[in-house]
């Protein structure tokens, strides 16, 4: 390892190679305040760099573990101590937008919340969006295929990528900078690296979509008395309105966020057993406003919300979006919490929810307790408990009720968050013995060595 420490130190300077305490210093990993163990962390500034970086570690059979903003909440980025941390946090350029095709071309280590900043000033957007916006990066979301908040709308990180630039394990640079919408000419090469959580190639390069900014947003927070109301909601919006987002919170969220643990004001009374959050988007800002707030009013009379509270500005929206999107609330509350990613077809979600709830008090009726929200036009919910005293080891006991009758509904145990190392062993309950097995052809092919994130996503 000194031998190759030193080699990455003549490419990259004796700054840009972190060991001792610069590394225990960062964490290893978001939701752990666990230290980062890796041997070192370097950081490129060009794929140049990382090409070499790449190309001793190869000779040298080293291991790496690429970290983005470790913002992952699937122990993806946790790299042990014979690893080196390749960190992309100097490769945040903007190298080029382009107003009238529609796209961004950027370094992969830049924040998302750069890209939809940059974005807004040429009146387009980038439509990506998450609560870790402002740490996450351009190489996370691509190596997680992150979803988010606007899903529903645009589609997942694969969606916003026309094309990108990756460093395979033995340096060799694949440069796939695609920046047309239609290209037909052979393998989408792109693909294979979108989601593969930093397990095929390290991505340095991106081409991005953009979209039309619309100039009008509405948004509000609805009172909500039945799954079904929600879900006939939903449709009735979708049919409607132009949904960009569509988010449930149950009551166990709302009532946690708001009255319980008073970090939030409640802008609704918190005894509604759902609450939605409802965004749309529009190009004509009078009659938009009065197209959504016509439909809340037919929602109301028809029995689907039992009350509304619309935000009528921009610091009003973020207030409705922070009781969603504070996460920080949830963790010290139900600390040790944990949390799950799953999708399922949404009929199934109530009595999925019921049944969780039923089972978590009856395996654990001092201290069982579950808080779910999510991503609902999508199928997407995120589901954390707490086991209280009966602590960490009881992880293993509450990832079989959540994780097994997936299975059978057809959903999986990884909407967005990708599988990483947490639920490395139950990717068989989401994908057969074929679809792992070519999963492991593909790694062989282009990682022969098993250098880049090694016991990530495949058992
Ligand atoms: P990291 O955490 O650094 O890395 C994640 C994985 O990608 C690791 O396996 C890492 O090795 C790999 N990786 C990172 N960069 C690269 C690269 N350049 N090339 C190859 N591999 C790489 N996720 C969602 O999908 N939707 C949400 O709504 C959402 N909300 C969140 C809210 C909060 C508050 C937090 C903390 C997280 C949330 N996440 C969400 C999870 C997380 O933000 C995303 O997974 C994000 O895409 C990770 O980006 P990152 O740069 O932090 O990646």
């Amino acid at each position: 390892m000194d031998q190759l420490l030193e080699s990455l130190t003549e490419i990259l300077g004796p700054d840009n190679v972190l060991t001792g305490e610069a590394v225990l210093e960062r964490s290893a990993d978001w939701f752990s305040s666990m230290p980062c163990e890796a041997a070192a962390i370097v950081r490129p500034a060009t794929t140049e760099q990382l090409s070499q970086i790449m190309a001793l570690c190869h000779k040298a059979r080293q291991p790496v573990v690429t970290h983005g903003g470790v913002t992952g909440v699937v122990h993806g980025a946790v790299a042990s101590a014979n690893e080196l941390v390749i960190s992309l946090e100097r490769m945040t350029a903007i190298e080029e937008v382009d107003a009238v095709g529609g796209t961004m071309t950027v370094q992969a280590g830049i924040p998302l919340q750069s890209v939809q900043e940059a974005a807004a000033e040429i009146d387009m957007q980038f439509p990506l969006d998450l609560g870790a916006r402002g740490s996450c990066t351009i190489g996370g979301n691509i190596a997680t295929n992150a979803g988010g908040v606007q899903v529903i709308r645009y589609g997942m990180m694969r969606q916003q990528v026309l094309g990108l630039e990756a460093v395979l394990a033995d340096g060799r640079v694949v440069s796939s900078m695609n920046r047309m919408l239609k290209n037909n000419a052979g393998y989408d090469l792109k693909q294979l690296f979108i989601g593969s959580e930093g397990t095929l190639g390290i991505v340095t390069r991106a081409v991005l979509r953009l979209q039309p900014r619309l100039p009008s947003e509405q948004c509000a927070m609805v009172a909500v008395p039945t799954f079904d109301a929600l879900t006939t909601l939903l449709d009735l919006t979708s049919r409607r309105l132009d949904l960009s987002a569509f988010e449930a919170l149950w009551n166990s969220h709302y009532r946690l966020m708001t009255e319980e643990s008073g970090a939030h004001r409640a802008p609704l009374p918190v005894d509604s057993p759902f609450y939605a959050i409802i965004e749309t988007q529009g190009v004509d800002r009078e009659h938009d406003a009065e197209r959504f707030q016509a439909l809340l009013e037919q929602a109301f009379e028809e029995g689907l919300i039992s009350d509304a509270v619309l935000a009528s500005s921009e610091a009003q929206r973020q207030e409705l979006w922070a009781i969603r999107e504070n996460i920080e609330v949830l963790i010290r509350a139900l600390d040790p919490m944990f949390s799950f990613d799953v999708s399922l077809p949404i009929p199934a979600m109530a009595s999925y929810v019921a049944d969780l709830e039923r089972q978590l008090a009856q395996a654990f009726p001092e201290a069982g307790r579950l808080v779910t929200f999510g991503h609902l036009g999508d199928g997407n919910l995120h589901i954390m408990v707490t086991v209280g005293d009966a602590g960490r080891e009881s992880r293993y006991a509450v990832e079989k009720l959540v994780y097994q009758p997936l299975a059978e509904i057809g959903g999986s145990i990884s909407a967005e968050h990708g599988i990483g190392m947490e639920k490395r062993d139950y990717l068989y309950l989401s994908r057969n013995e074929d679809e792992i097995e070519v999963m492991k052809m593909l790694k062989k092919a282009l990682d022969p060595k098993g250098l880049l994130n090694p016991g990530k996503v495949l058992p």
